[in-house]
């Protein structure tokens, strides 16, 4: 059985085409499924019968499992999805005033690791499908109650939940098509966002095959403290990174790349840290988004106090550079960045290390 979300508009004209069937009727299929939510063939009443029956006998539309929705007080909306064999993973919807957003995840846990991130801090299970990642914006639009022809309940698109979108490069690119594609979710380029933590090669990747907004998990502004806290910069430090960067712009929506830069306490927000930032703002043309640091338990940091994070804002912006601090939303339901933890169940074996570091050592 093929699941049909699996598939973007490309995979499915050439699906369609092995069964000796015309492009249109791939194109038919998809805004059935993507743009009206449909899931029974049969429905599709300007799908010929012949065919119906044997899109019923070979094909199938399935997404992820809503074990959990939780609304917050400010609006924020969380589901958990069951992805199979004890995983699940997190999406959030965040409503504002003239936008709503999706923070979609791409794998179940994370293997970067990064010192301050709870979804890293449980260990990898496995990269989602193509049909599991594009099945989340399916399901929220279905969830809360999207009309095919209505107002656009999520205008923006964040690959931002748990996992690290180009470590499931080929997934992420196919889920990434299906929303910019007409027939199906029709976003905008620059309505969606890819956020990596720089593997650099993926970056380059990228650019050439499904170009759409970039934000870089920055968070230190050297590479003594990056590859502390950003473990993957031991493989690719900041010069390759920032080149990365500049490489992307010359094929990107936008004429600027995002730094997420999380704020902790005593450990990157001194002035020392501030100047090293404005000098890679003279590096790559960017804007700096500078995010109040979520705890969870046992993260062995603090987030730097408001007047703290205040300041940076303020002498970055003075410094010419546009900086906007995240505002933390739907945390009363752990959906604040970096609080998704979902389910994982890691095979790893990270989090076994981290209980008997001695052990392992041994081993
Ligand atoms: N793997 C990708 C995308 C998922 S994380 C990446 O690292 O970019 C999305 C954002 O949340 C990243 O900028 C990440 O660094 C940030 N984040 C992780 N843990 C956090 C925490 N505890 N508090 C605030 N932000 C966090
Ligand atoms: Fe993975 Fe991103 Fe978390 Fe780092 S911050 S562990 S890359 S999800």
């Amino acid at each position: 059985m093929q699941n049909l979300l699996d598939l973007d508009a490309d995979s499915l004209i050439a699906w369609f085409a092995e069964r000796g069937e015309k492009p249109f009727r791939a194109r038919q299929i998809l805004r059935w499924i993507h743009r009206f939510g449909e899931t029974d063939f049969d429905a599709m009443t300007d799908v010929a019968k012949s065919l119906r029956a044997q899109l019923k006998e070979s094909a199938c539309v399935i997404a992820p499992v809503p074990v959990r929705d939780n609304v917050s007080s400010d609006g924020t909306r969380k589901w958990l999805m069951d992805v199979g064999n004890g995983n699940a993973v997190e999406t959030v919807y965040i409503p504002e005033s003239t936008r709503g957003t999706l923070c979609i995840s791409s794998q179940a846990g994370c293997a970067l690791d990064c010192a301050f991130c709870s979804t890293g801090k449980q260990g990898f299970n496995r990269n989602l499908s193509a049909a599991e990642i594009i099945g989340q914006l399916w399901l929220a639009n279905r969830l809360l109650g999207a009309e095919p022809n209505g107002e656009r309940l999520i205008s923006n698109v964040v690959m931002m939940g748990m996992g690290e979108p180009l470590a499931n490069f080929d997934a992420v690119v196919a889920a990434l098509r299906l929303m910019l594609d007409d027939h199906a979710y029709g976003l905008s380029r620059r309505r969606v966002t890819v956020s990596t933590s720089g593997i650099v090669p993926a970056i380059d990747r990228l650019r050439e095959e499904c170009p759409v907004a970039l934000a870089v998990s920055l968070h230190a502004p050297n590479d003594a403290l990056r590859d502390t806290l950003v473990p993957i910069n031991r493989k690719y430090p900041l010069k390759q990174l920032l080149a990365a960067c500049n490489r992307y712009l010359e094929r990107a929506p936008r004429d600027f790349i995002t730094f997420e830069y999380i704020m902790l306490e005593g450990v990157n927000d001194s002035d020392q840290h501030l100047r090293q930032l404005i000098d890679i703002a003279r590096e790559v043309p960017c804007k700096y988004n500078l995010i109040p640091f979520n705890p969870f338990p046992q993260s062995g940091f603090r987030r730097s106090a408001a007047p703290v994070v205040r300041r940076f804002s303020q002498l970055l912006n003075e410094a010419g550079i546009v900086t906007t601090t995240r505002k933390t939303r739907g945390d009363d339901v752990d959906a604040a960045c970096g609080q998704l933890a979902g389910q994982v169940l890691d095979r790893t074996r990270r989090t076994q290390k981290r209980v008997l570091p001695v052990k392992e050592v041994r081993e």
